[in-house]
């Protein structure tokens, strides 16, 4: 039998043509996208009412259409992310605006941030008490003030300045987070346990959005109350770039939610976006490395990133994650659970 001699070079040709060819005709680049997330936590089908979980679903599914109807009209991902997350800020289902979660002294103070990726203009606020849409806030600190950060009395100076909606503390009131902090409370004394936060059976709730828009523009926005029991002005990666939220041109948006200090501590955002900057690690696999490192250290959480190509990865190590996107002409799709 004649042996088949296969130049080692047309192999290599051949399997490059073949790869590319599958990949594009799987995953075309959408014309604008969206995805957001409601936080992430031990969130059990098993624990969850009907109503409760229609509830949710009916939150999500609007947040996704007031972002799709901005992008679908021109709109930019900046004001998608920002027309979004004050939505969910409005709803008392999530840890962020009306929803925040009560400080150890039965506050609520709140965190918000927001980046463009087209030119890496951030804008954040940290621990803001009266304010009624933190994520609103952001975004007048990044494009009205030269600065990205501004914290607590500051931030609400800035935000008398600038005209924005001020609220009275109370509004923040929910007797669903009241409560949660009354057993966090407890549960402290019982064990005699100066920890300042609980984590067991801990659901996040933060928020967050990520957007890619006609014109190829990436945006990423988190808001959030932070962590029940939170004490002594405790800050966590919420407001910080780089660690909840981030969001570049070049590669990704992206926004997390879990376990705070350890997003911090690994610079979580950022780390996705290097690693896809840095070594091309596709998106999925860049986030699901980020996550695994969070969790080597035992905390929990997830990210929702969309890179600049329309491509989505929403991992996480808890039980669940309120998480959905759209893309363009296409319809919503709503998770809760793990798949
Ligand atoms: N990451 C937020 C924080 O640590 C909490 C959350 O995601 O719900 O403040």
């Amino acid at each position: 039998m004649q042996k088949l001699h296969l130049n080692p070079m047309l192999i290599v040709l051949i399997t490059l043509f073949f790869g590319c060819t599958s990949t594009s005709s799987t995953q075309h680049k959408p014309d604008f996208a969206l995805v957001i997330h409601g936080g992430a936590g031990t969130i059990l089908k098993k624990n969850m009412s009907d109503e409760k979980e229609k509830a949710y679903r009916d939150a999500l599914e609007n947040a996704l259409h007031t972002g799709n109807e901005i992008l679908a009209s021109g709109g930019s991902s900046v004001d998608a992310v920002v027309a979004v997350i004050t939505q969910m800020e409005d709803s008392p289902l999530f840890n962020a605006g009306k929803g925040a979660v009560f400080t150890h002294e039965g506050k609520n103070e709140l965190d918000a941030s927001l980046m463009n990726g087209a030119d890496l203009n951030v804008g954040a606020v940290a621990g803001v008490t009266q304010i009624k849409n933190p994520i609103q806030l952001a975004r007048l600190v990044m494009e009205n003030s030269p600065h990205v950060l501004f914290a607590r009395e500051g931030a609400e100076a800035f935000a008398k300045e600038q005209g924005i909606e001020m609220t009275d503390p109370k509004y923040f009131y929910t007797e669903r987070r009241w409560e949660s902090l009354q057993k966090a409370l407890e549960k402290e004394k019982s064990q005699n346990d100066a920890a300042i936060i609980q984590m067991e059976n801990a659901k996040f709730g933060t928020v967050g959005c990520v957007a890619l828009d006609k014109n190829g523009n990436l945006a990423a926005g988190t808001s959030t109350g932070g962590m029940t029991n939170k004490r002594f002005g405790r800050v966590g990666d919420s407001p910080i770039i780089g660690a909840g939220t981030y969001a570049n041109n070049k590669t990704c948006a992206v926004s997390a939610t879990g376990h705070g200090e350890f997003f911090i501590r690994n610079m979580v955002a950022y780390d996705i976006a290097a690693m896809m900057e840095y070594k091309r690690l596709a998106v999925k696999d860049a986030a699901q490395m980020a996550i695994d490192k969070v969790g080597s250290m035992q905390a929990t959480g997830g990210v929702i990133v969309l890179d600049k190509n329309g491509t989505i990865a929403m991992p996480f190590n808890t039980e669940g994650m309120y998480r959905g996107y759209i893309k363009a002409g296409e319809e919503p799709v709503i998770k809760i659970y793990k798949d």
